[in-house]
């Protein structure tokens, strides 16, 4: 299929590279492709990023069916640009698309789309360090349509925007609201996927956490409410003793591609990692027994986020004396390193747009 390239008349001011937000600019330029039933993917284009007109009847405006992905263009130091392991995005893109019932997409092409949309605005990605451009792939049901049925239409969408450090506080520990009461996802949902719907079931969690002076909540499993799953919008890692260990993938925890990689390189440390389930007891106990050497979430946005603090039903800990350990610093430098292109890629994780 022939990507068609329509592009703007208006190019927008593009902000200054040192004062950069996350997720509230957006690049001249995006992609779009349509899905009929009986026909497939058809008429890909990249066209000036706007608005565009709706029926309010819209299937994803009332059942929600939407996924999303997320991932990262770098431009190295030497002006080239890069992307991280975006097979990885459009392959789980798939895998989200056959939770919520919409039709799959070739993934060699999706990444294409994603190299030629970057190309047409790379003048958009900032150079300031730790900063990069944000690229948002989604797909949304698009059937003018009233009833619960999966739509026989669909719009996959790439969009993209400069950002700069996703917490504004850095790579400095974040607070830390362990939830025991609302549930984000329980394993025979959707938690696997990354479904739009996933988050609007997190907001109320995150809005009281946030109104107790905390940055993101830590949620438990949906049953038991004892098991850790993840961090908010990252996955999430422990140093107890000699072993990281992370929450395995059950079913209900979406499977980040930092935290793979995480997990690849970690064990190319030689450390010992492990994939098995740890309950939050588990984790208040080692912080007693002096165990607990450090945690960190893991994701593209923030790439590693140190937590600095844990409070769960009353009680609350410290971990590394509220600075960061020194395992999350390594794989912020590493993973970073790579991305940028400053360190070697042993894992050829990154890819060059030309
Ligand atoms: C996207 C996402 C992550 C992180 O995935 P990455 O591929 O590492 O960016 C973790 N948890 C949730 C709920 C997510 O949506």
């Amino acid at each position: 299929m022939e990507i068609k390239v329509e592009l703007t008349q208006n190019p927008k001011t593009k902000p200054a590279s040192d004062h950069l937000g996350f997720g509230n600019v957006f690049s001249d330029h995006m992609f779009i492709m349509e899905y009929t039933e009986g026909k497939g993917w058809h008429d890909p284009r990249i066209i000036p990023y706007g608005t565009i007109a709706y029926e309010p009847s819209l299937m994803v405006f009332h059942y929600g069916q939407s996924i999303f992905e997320g991932l990262k263009a770098y431009k190295t130091d030497k002006g080239e640009v890069v992307l991280f392991r975006p097979d990885q995005n459009m392959k789980r893109l798939n895998e989200s698309c056959d939770r919520l019932c919409i039709p799959r997409i070739d993934e060699d092409f999706a990444v294409e789309a994603i190299k030629k949309l970057v190309a047409i605005d790379r003048d958009w990605i900032p150079e300031a360090p730790d900063t990069s451009l944000y690229i948002r792939p989604f797909i949304i049901a698009t059937d003018p349509f009233l009833g619960v049925r999966p739509s026989n239409t669909y719009q996959f969408m790439i969009i993209t925007g400069p950002v700069g450090a996703y917490y504004k506080e850095g790579l400095n520990p974040v607070k830390i609201y362990v939830e025991s009461t609302y549930v984000r996802a329980v394993v025979g949902g959707i938690g696997a996927a990354k479904a739009s719907a996933n988050y609007a079931a997190s907001l109320r969690a995150q809005m009281v956490a946030k109104e107790k002076g905390y940055t993101q909540v830590l949620w438990l499993d949906g049953i038991e409410r004892k098991y850790v799953e993840e961090v908010g919008t990252m996955n999430v890692f422990f140093v107890l003793g000699d072993e990281v260990v992370t929450p395995e993938l059950n079913g209900s925890i979406l499977p980040g591609i930092t935290r793979k990689s995480c997990i690849e390189l970690l064990r190319s440390w030689g450390l010992k990692v492990s994939e098995r389930k740890v309950s939050i007891q588990e984790i208040f106990e080692a912080n007693e027994k002096g165990l607990l050497r450090e945690a960190f979430g893991t994701g593209t946005a923030a790439v590693i986020s140190p937590i600095g603090e844990l409070y769960w039903n009353d009680r609350r800990i410290t971990l590394s004396g509220g600075r960061i350990g020194e395992l999350s610093q390594r794989l912020y430098d590493d993973l970073t390193g790579i991305q940028y292109k400053k360190k070697p890629d042993p894992f050829n994780w990154v890819t060059t747009v030309k």
